[in-house]
């Protein structure tokens, strides 16, 4: 390999419309799922984690019979309308209860609180009014009434979470809730992530005139984030094979490496090249999209790597399809689904055919369908225009024209929606 740049000649795979790309990279990265290692994490670090364990109840849930309202304990068959009953005393939450409901009477109870042996029915205390020491009812209580029963959310020792749940607030409070304050989790995968470009500087240097700061490490790294990656930011590799192999390699050292630019027809894009001489086998490098045509995906000694193209848009919105559903398997996780929602087009639009189209557009949800417009754009590298949109507007790749008031689907920016 010589150290003067080279045109690569590879694209010789078949041009594969978004969602095919999107199954080869769950088919191609499911074969190699495997056991993750894993770590014991506090469930107040573990949001977002992969769960390797099972947890399982210490004790019944609910572990007495719980009160969901303020009011009075009764014997549903003592307390018809205009039922008037003694009332003994109340029931606090935390309360110890011992003694059972003696007939003719009730206990003020209040939400959370444990009923008394022979209660079977809180009765609301909005239905009620109180008489000195009595109380008169003015419903009917119904055996069971706002009590939820003993053991009814979960049995002792059952299992309620299970290896490969995502932890999300629910699922912590859940783990809390039994007493698993220590979770054994999947690591988080570490995905590398190597810009290129001789024209890309640090984000914290001053870019020469005809020069740009490296935003795509960052907006990467924040999407690794989110899709429940570690990244491994390595910095930009010059578009020169030499530069380009060696962060390359140091790159699969770890569980995936994500490229941005340097995969289009240009002199310069070298990226396929460098991965062909380092042995990767490709399994797409072009996608019927736009932005993000020249996407590309294979395995260099045995990991994942993708080479994104550079202009900003098309990184992100090719990580989205095609980056995601990789670092949730290399999770120990299902697949998420693309977040597409359907809308109705607020306003007419026109789009060349051949490509399915993922335009920066705005989701509103005024009026009982979302609605949907598409935002003024100057092509894949408009960042701020993409920093307004809080979605992307599919247009199908056999749609020219399409009318307002038609339905379209809309992919969501899960950050922001
Ligand atoms: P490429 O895919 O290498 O042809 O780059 C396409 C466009 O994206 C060019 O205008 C690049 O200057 C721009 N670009 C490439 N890499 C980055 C980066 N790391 N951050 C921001 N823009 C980039
Ligand atoms: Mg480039």
């Amino acid at each position: 390999m010589s150290g003067r740049a080279k045109a690569p000649l590879l694209r010789n795979l078949t041009m594969l419309s978004y969602e095919q790309a999107r199954s080869k990279v769950v088919e191609e990265v499911g074969k190699r799922k495997g056991p993750r290692a894993t770590t014991v994490v506090s469930v107040w670090e573990a949001l977002g984690l992969v769960l390797a364990q099972e947890v399982t109840t210490d004790r019944e849930y609910p572990p007495f019979n719980r009160s969901t309202r303020d009011g009075y304990a009764v014997r549903s068959s003592d307390a018809g309308p205009d039922a008037r009953l003694k009332c003994v005393g109340e029931i606090k939450a935390g309360d110890t209860v011992r003694e059972a409901l003696a007939s003719g009477t009730c206990l003020q109870i209040m939400t959370g609180a444990a009923v008394p042996a022979n209660a079977d029915a809180v009765a609301m205390i909005e239905y009620t009014s109180r008489e000195g020491d009595f109380v008169r009812f003015e419903r009917n209580a119904q055996a069971g009434q706002n009590i939820v029963a003993r053991g009814s959310e979960a049995a002792a020792g059952q299992t309620i979470l299970t290896r490969g749940m995502r932890l999300g607030f629910a699922e912590l409070a859940l783990a809390a809730q039994v007493g698993a304050v220590q979770l054994q989790c999947a690591q988080r995968p570490r995905v590398a992530i190597l810009s290129t470009g001789d024209e890309v500087v640090l984000i914290d240097e001053t870019p020469g005139p005809f020069q740009i700061r490296n935003s795509n490490s960052v907006s990467l790294a924040a999407q690794v984030r989110i899709a429940g990656g570690e990244p491994v930011v390595l910095g930009n590799a010059a578009d020169r094979i030499e530069d380009l192999g060696e962060k390359i390699e140091r790159g699969l050292r770890e569980d995936a490496l994500v490229l941005s630019g340097g995969v289009s027809m240009g002199k310069y894009d070298l990226v396929e090249s460098v991965l062909k001489a380092m042995g990767a086998e490709f399994f797409f490098d072009a996608v019927a999209i736009r932005p993000g045509r020249p996407a590309v995906f294979g395995l260099c000694q045995g990991k994942p790597v993708f080479g994104l193209p550079g202009n900003p848009v098309s990184t992100m919105v090719t990580f989205e399809l095609f980056v995601a559903p990789a670092i949730d398997l290399l999770s120990g996780a299902e697949v998420r689904a693309l977040p597409l929602v359907e809308a109705r087009l607020a306003e007419a639009m026109k789009e060349k055919t051949g490509l399915t189209h993922f335009l920066p557009a705005r989701v509103e949800w005024q009026a009982t369908v979302p609605e949907v417009k598409p935002l003024r754009w100057q092509g894949s590298g408009d960042i701020a225009a993409l920093a307004k949109a809080n979605c992307f507007l599919l247009v199908p790749a056999d749609r020219e024209q399409i009318e307002i008031g038609e339905s379209v689907s809309v992919l969501l920016r899960k950050d922001v929606v």
